[in-house]
């Protein structure tokens, strides 16, 4: 390769930045989010070097055309570190399974709390563990969550070395086992803090405290949402994971053999803030052949109806429905930025205006014939899913395969189905194991969803957490008490 790699805002802010510079910041200086300034590519000769990788040295491969300030045997440490079968319970970290001929789940959420996030934040843990080493600075997370990204973040940044973590969560409001989950972390570096509020009301608290320039700044405030370039691209892995296991398998309609024709899958994902599948266009455009990207939303359909009319239109709170699938609960898509930039020919000018001026004023933008090039060009198709939808499509892969899946895997299923072409095999995307949303699988199958051995009885275990008012002043007040 030639050149640095470099990465560049959304919203055409003329700095370049490498990779160690973007991952402990949030948005670029513009309000952007920040892209490599091009796709390395892939072709059909370094697919089939990378097909008999394990997935830690797999990582390894794509982390290294996206990072060039890390020396390669750190890095490669770091993925090994991250990725193992002790952490993840199979030697394939992401296993696929076959409901039946050309369906397939891959299996995300088998990291340590139980939801695909696992997958990225646990090596955003070992990364800031070794950059902030690197520079002998400290960090403070400040977050918010209604369950999984919070778990997420405080499992992947437990015990690191110069990371704390304050995650704030509306108290009483996450089910039972996401509350086990969090609060029965003993670690001296994870402060929960239970809100007398719902979840805005914790989003306005880290809103406000990280808009104090000066309290940011002396206790060195940052965060871990799923805007951050280094979770996307190590999204980016699972999809050439997924793609390595199903090609492995006999398809029932092969694609006929043309001149050097490498075999086409698609990936069907629950999608919330556009993280996800954003990883699978990062995949698609550096070649790996994907067909379809087949994004499913839930009742809170901004991206479907995107797709669809080439409206995007983010929702009011009141507009926002609460869900059996939760983590899908949104009403923008932060990350949808990303892919808008690519789809307008990565015109910054254009984007800015978009999202930071028409977005700005009208809650809404509208894109015409390039919703065309969505589907015709970057392969993208919609799909919506309800409650409804939730529980007949888990009744019936109970019934029919014996599988239990969660409520956001459900609707990436009922989508999927939407989409099928017989030629090509079908990934879903599994972003989270069912014990996570009991209540919803009791209602679709009369009994409880299995349990993993590591979380019997976590409810029982004690609980450190602090109840605070809805009220930055008192959360500010607790980060600087605990930052001695
Ligand atoms: C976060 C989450 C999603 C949505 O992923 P995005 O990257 O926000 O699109 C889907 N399912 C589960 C279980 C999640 O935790």
């Amino acid at each position: 390769m030639t050149g640095p790699i470099l990465y560049v805002s959304t919203r055409g802010h003329p700095d370049r930045k490498h990779f160690c510079e973007i991952l402990l910041e949030g948005l670029a200086p513009d309000g952007g989010l920040y892209l490599p300034e091009s796709y390395p590519q892939v072709n059909a000769a370094t697919l089939a070097k990378w097909r008999t990788l394990s997935y830690a040295d797999l990582a390894f491969e794509i982390l290294s055309l996206y990072i060039d300030d890390i020396p390669a045997d750190d890095l490669r440490a770091l993925a090994r570190k991250t990725y193992t079968e002790q952490v993840y319970g199979t030697k394939e970290i992401v296993p696929l399974k076959k409901l039946e001929d050309g369906v397939y789940l891959e299996a995300l959420s088998n990291g340590p709390t139980l939801a695909f996030k696992d997958m990225a934040m646990q090596l955003l843990g070992h990364l800031f563990e070794y950059e902030l080493a690197r520079r002998g600075e400290e960090l403070n997370i400040l977050g918010a969550t209604s369950g999984d990204t919070g778990s997420a973040a405080e499992y992947a940044m437990r015990g690191k070395q110069g990371v704390r973590v304050f995650m704030t969560s509306p108290r009483g409001r996450m089910s039972p086992f996401q509350q086990a989950q969090m609060f029965s972390l003993q670690d001296a570096n994870i402060h929960n803090l239970a809100i007398e509020g719902v979840f805005d009301d914790c989003q306005d608290i880290v809103k406000a405290v990280s808009n104090d320039l000066d309290f940011k700044r002396k206790y060195r405030i940052g965060t871990v949402n799923s805007i951050n370039w280094a979770r996307l691209v190590a999204q980016v892995v699972y999809y050439f994971a997924g793609y390595f296991q199903a090609t492995e398998r006999p398809h029932p309609n092969p694609p006929p053999e043309g001149e050097g024709a490498m075999p086409k899958v698609s990936f069907a994902v629950p999608s919330g803030n556009f993280g996800n599948i954003c990883a699978g266009h990062v995949a698609r455009m550096m070649g790996l052949p994907i067909d379809r990207l087949v994004l499913a939303t839930n009742e809170n359909d901004v991206l479907d109806e995107f797709f669809r009319t080439g409206v995007y239109r983010v929702r009011g709170s009141k507009e926002t429905h609460e869900t059996s699938s939760p983590s899908m609960d949104i009403s923008k898509a932060s990350n949808f930025e990303r892919f808008v930039f690519d789809l307008l020919a990565r015109d910054g000018a254009k984007l800015r205006y978009l999202f930071a001026e028409e977005l700005a004023a009208k809650g809404q933008f509208t894109l015409g014939a390039e919703v065309l090039q969505a589907r015709e060009h970057y392969g993208f198709v919609s799909g919506r899913s309800t409650h409804a939808d939730r529980l007949a499509t888990i009744r019936d892969t109970y019934e029919r395969f014996g599988t239990m899946i969660d409520t956001h895997t459900a609707d990436g299923l009922k989508v999927a189905r939407e989409h099928l072409d017989p030629r090509v095999p079908m990934i879903v995307l599994e972003t989270a194991l069912p014990i996570k949303f009991a209540a919803t699988i009791v209602e679709a199958l009369g009994r409880e969803p299995e349990r993993p051995a590591k979380f019997a009885g976590i409810e029982a275990l004690p609980k450190r957490v602090t109840v605070l008012p809805a009220d930055a002043a008192a959360v500010k007040q607790f980060i600087a008490t605990h930052c001695a």
